[in-house]
């Protein structure tokens, strides 16, 4: 793309974002300040502020340590820990809870504040006024990729957090602890798709407009900051999968008839791995006939993947775990499931590698939970979804559970 047409869509996308994005915060802002005056209130009388939700995982003697450490550092820091959903009285959003809270603080010159992520219920976000001169957002955000609080709770990710932002060296801690995710490509490999899951946006986003925002994300908003849109007539949304659906078909399809020619045209001599060529492909042409939608076929996908590499006899990375229409992973990172303890090994696509430094949602394929919910596809039971199971191969290869799963069947 020529820098003049990029300007010209960096534009465009900013204003429609401008136009689609409502004043959320304002409204909050003015609709309940009760909470907000609640908190500042609170932090009147100590720097940490924990609601009922997060007690057990910041019980008040961890709360009175917190607070001790705080005072040692001699920094305005105060720390607010309370949940955030879309349409609470912070609209579900840490930046305007922290906003909401500043302006209720008698002082509030200067604040640190260090406050619960909107996405990810124990990792944590910083806010610096007037000015991030203790690099609080990079030192809070670096609290949560360290080694040492790779498993570490609530409690302990906060202090430490605020160890880092005494320390003043946020942006360089950030850098190191997320080195990793920035590891140059290794066979960076993208599908091009219009990515069928933007799933905090779909149900929010006219579908035309879900390119522009998809590129104003990439090239605008390297901030946590969420946009809401107004909603779109189901119609639209419906149609849009569907045409999605079938392109995706279309794609599977050719790609199982590839993987059936190359298998045959394979010497089998020079083959080692044709037998488990051969069944990734009889997997991939059942799961086609089988298919229920866009997870499966996706399934279909990994399964062909999985059979090409086993002619090539080079496994590389399997599919992107986030959404394998993003096409082959880049990196393997460590990610921590909502609510789970355990860090899962994934490998990722380099969009998906970056939205994950930069504390954003990766953009994930979704599926249909039981009580009829969209839900990210990992977030069904193991039990219930193949693909949850494998991960498209990150977590175990498609073939053995595609396997496992007949075998429990008969
Ligand atoms: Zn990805």
């Amino acid at each position: 793309m020529s820098t003049d047409v990029k300007r010209v869509i960096t534009v465009l996308a900013a204003l429609l974002l401008a136009a689609l994005t409502t004043t959320p915060s304002r409204a909050a802002d003015g609709a309940t300040p009760s909470a907000g005056q609640r908190i500042a209130e609170a932090l009147r009388t100590s720097p940490v502020y924990v609601d009922e939700a997060y007690a057990d995982a910041v019980p008040p003697s961890r709360q009175r340590q917190l607070a001790d450490r705080i005072r040692r550092t001699g920094l305005p820091i105060k720390v607010v820990l309370t949940p955030l959903t879309k349409g609470d009285a912070f609209d579900g959003d840490s930046g305007v809870l922290a906003g909401i809270v500043r302006d209720r603080l008698p002082d509030q010159r200067e604040l640190i504040l260090i406050t619960t992520d909107e996405d990810f219920p124990d990792s944590l976000n910083g806010h610096e006024w007037p000015a991030d001169t203790h690099q609080t957002r990079d030192a809070v955000a670096a609290a949560g990729f360290l080694e040492e609080t790779r498993d570490a709770g609530l409690a302990d990710v906060t202090a430490k957090a605020v160890e880092l932002v005494a320390e003043g060296k946020g942006t360089q801690r950030y850098e190191a602890a997320t080195k990793d995710l920035d590891a140059p490509s290794a066979g960076k490999a993208e599908s091009g798709e219009p990515g069928g899951s933007r799933w905090w946006l779909w149900p929010l986003v006219a579908v035309p407009a879900l390119a522009l925002t998809a590129l104003a994300t990439r090239a605008l908003v390297r901030s946590r900051s969420r946009r809401t849109a107004p909603a779109v007539p189901h119609l639209v949304f419906a149609t849009a999968r569907a045409a999605d659906e079938a392109q995706l078909r279309r794609r599977a399809e050719t790609e199982v008839l590839a993987l059936g020619e190359a298998t045959q045209a394979a010497d089998v001599s020079a083959t080692p791995a044709l037998q488990h060529a051969l069944d990734a492909y009889a997997a991939a042409g059942t799961v086609l006939d089988e298919a229920r939608g866009v997870p499966d076929l996706a399934g279909v996908l990994a399964l062909a993947q999985e059979g090409r590499d086993a002619l090539a006899g080079s496994p590389g990375l399997p599919l992107c775990f986030f959404n394998p229409l993003h096409g082959r992973a880049a990196h393997r990172t460590g990610w921590r499931p909502l609510g789970r303890r355990e860090r899962l090994d994934v490998a990722v696509c380099q969009d998906c590698a970056d939205a994950l430094r930069d504390r954003r949602a990766p953009e994930v394929l979704t599926d249909r939970a039981e009580d009829g919910r969209t839900v990210p596809y990992f977030e069904l039971p193991a039990g219930r979804s193949v693909w949850s199971a494998t991960g498209y191969g990150s977590l175990t290869s498609p073939l053995d559970g595609f396997n496992s799963r007949r075998a429990h069947a008969r």
